[in-house]
């Protein structure tokens, strides 16, 4: 779930999450709605059938990453608008081994580049609340980075 303050915005967001419900984590309906709502020529395929594009299964990542994935996508859209780059078009996102996995089609040398950063800036952030997570802090079962409080506290390095 989420709360907003008066005023809107990624940066004043508030975010409450609770346990995640299963192995493979997604991001709330909300967050969900609004990445596709700001960003529909990415996400063209985000209700495709999951049998024919894994972008149909929705983002399967934590809600920790929204505002990574928000900023890797308004600068993705900004190289098409602006540097006449190719409509990138979301084939999948998820988290696979502790890295956000963002999977594209028609993109730049640029804009494969942008997504190379955020994926390795992904390894640093908890996927659950988005504050730092740390080499040899604790992670989740699948290796997800986490913050101190959100780890296990058993994988503690
Ligand atoms: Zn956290």
């Amino acid at each position: 779930m989420i709360a907003r303050k008066a005023t809107s915005g990624v940066a004043c967001m508030e975010l409450h999450v609770g346990p995640l419900f299963d192995r493979i984590s997604h991001v709330n309906p909300e967050l969900d709605h609004s990445l596709c709502a700001r960003y529909p020529q990415i996400f063209s395929d985000r209700d495709a059938p999951k049998r024919l594009c894994a972008m149909g299964r929705g983002f399967e990542v934590g809600d920790g990453w929204y505002p990574l994935i928000d900023l890797l996508c308004r600068a993705l859209q900004r190289e098409t608008g602006c540097r006449g780059a190719p409509q990138v078009m979301a084939c999948q996102v998820k988290e696979k081994l502790g890295s956000l996995r963002f999977r594209v089609r028609h993109a730049s040398e640029r804009q494969h580049a942008m997504i190379t950063f955020a994926e390795a800036v992904s390894t640093r952030v908890c996927d659950v609340c988005g504050v730092a997570a740390w080499p040899g802090h604790a992670t989740d079962a699948t290796g997800a980075p986490r913050c101190r409080q959100h780890g296990d506290p058993g994988r503690i390095g």
